[in-house]
């Protein structure tokens, strides 16, 4: 008998098992376009020129390695909560946002949520239906019931507002409702404006808790666009949790760096709420890695590599776009009239709208991987991989 004999072998991650399969498939025109990273023209994971200077700058400044504080870099932080709320933000200036660097923005998602549970151990969590796919674990495991509010509309290829209003407006006081700031996965159909202001109106009315989580900032419209809707929250006077992440932005996903900020209702407010964030922080890591904090925060810092990042980011957002474009173009030329939304999608990903035995035979027959869902991430295609990725599509329709 073994300590391990009860230890169940648990299923792979739906997301990260599929690059598994990938990697073991001998096609030589395999594409995988499962997990949701941006690739270059080549296929290849980009180094930004602004953060390849900026570690060059580190390196030739190179430091003892100390523990940063508990919370993170302090040049990190303001110059992130200047980035995500916006330097003259009301907020800001009455000092009641906490804002704690953490471990890309599953780790900001981890804090909050083990933070909520301190807080409020009975609430319900709700996501978008569907919603990225660690979002239910990582709520699950925080010890929270998650349940879902209604979101993609698959008959009309977009938002079921109604249903979602509806579904929130259900809501118990205090339920925790995570929404997706910008770039919604896996969807790719974000919320507009107005009907921004209208869920504003119902989290207010039924006391619920939001929970933006923000890890495309820069991919749908740009920067500000994007994260005008943290604005928007703030300038409604609600108390509200927002992750972010520098995975895609900046092309540092293995650095793991992110933010949780927690606008709360006063500088005291927050004050205590930072001590209780502290202790989540100190008994799970203790604190976080410097390395993606400084080249974050030399970016930031210097108005020329700031600018450099914007182009870069721009870049990467433009291009989606065309490649967008450019799969409805080539579906069109398949015979293929009614997959337009693609380039009317917002973000990294699109929701095809194929079956799950049409992904199956994708993967199989064809070598090109997305999710069981349909989800594709059109950021990790390319001249070289459209018209297969095209064709596929076209045979298994
Ligand atoms: N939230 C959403 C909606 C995401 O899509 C992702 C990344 N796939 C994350 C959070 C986590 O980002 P990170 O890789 O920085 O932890």
């Amino acid at each position: 008998m073994s300590l391990f004999d009860a230890v169940e072998l648990a299923p792979a991650d739906p997301i990260l098992g599929l690059t598994e399969a990938y990697n073991a498939d001998t096609n030589p025109n395999k594409v995988n376009l499962g997990v949701g990273v941006y690739l270059d023209e080549q296929g290849k994971l980009p180094l930004l020129e602004c953060v390849h200077i900026a570690e060059q700058r580190l390196a030739e400044a190179s430091k003892p390695k100390a523990y940063l504080p508990i919370d993170g870099m302090p040049a990190y932080r303001d110059a992130v909560r200047e980035l995500v709320f916006g330097a003259d933000s009301s907020a800001l200036a009455d000092k009641r946002v906490v804002t704690v660097e953490s471990l890309g923005g599953t780790g900001a998602l981890k804090v909050g949520a083990d933070l909520l549970k301190q807080m409020n151990p009975s609430a319900t969590v709700l996501l978008s239906d569907p919603s990225w796919e660690n979002h239910r674990a990582l709520f699950n495991r925080a010890g929270f019931r998650v349940d879902t509010y209604r979101y993609y509309d698959a008959e009309a290829k977009g938002i079921d507002f109604e249903g979602m209003l509806a579904d929130l407006r259900l809501a118990d006081a205090g339920t925790i409702v995570v929404l997706h700031a910008c770039c919604h996965n896996p969807t790719g159909y974000d919320l507009v404006a107005e009907q921004w202001d209208q869920v504003i109106e119902v989290l207010r009315e039924r006391n619920l808790v939001p929970f933006l989580d923000m890890a495309y900032q820069g991919f749908g419209f740009g920067l500000e666009r994007d994260g005008a809707v943290v604005g928007r929250f703030v300038e409604a006077g609600l108390e509200f949790f927002l992750s972010t992440s520098f995975s895609k932005s900046l092309s540092l996903y293995g650095e793991r760096i992110g933010s949780l900020s927690i606008v709360t209702a006063d500088e005291d407010a927050a004050k205590r709420t930072l001590s209780q964030v502290k202790i989540c922080i100190r008994t799970n890591y203790s604190n976080p890695a410097t390395h993606g904090a400084a080249i974050v925060a030399t970016v930031l810092a210097d108005p020329e590599l700031r600018a450099t990042w914007e182009r870069e980011l721009g870049g990467m957002r433009e291009r989606i776009k065309q490649l967008r474009t450019g799969l409805v173009q080539r579906l069109e030329a398949r015979g293929i009239t009614d997959m337009g939304f693609i380039a009317e999608q917002i973000g990294m990903f699109s929701y095809s709208g194929l079956t799950k035995a049409q992904m199956v035979e994708l993967r199989e027959k064809h070598g090109v991987y997305g999710t069981d869902t349909g989800r594709m991430c059109v950021a990790a295609l390319n001249d070289g991989n459209l018209d297969t990725v095209a064709d596929a599509i076209a045979a298994v329709r």
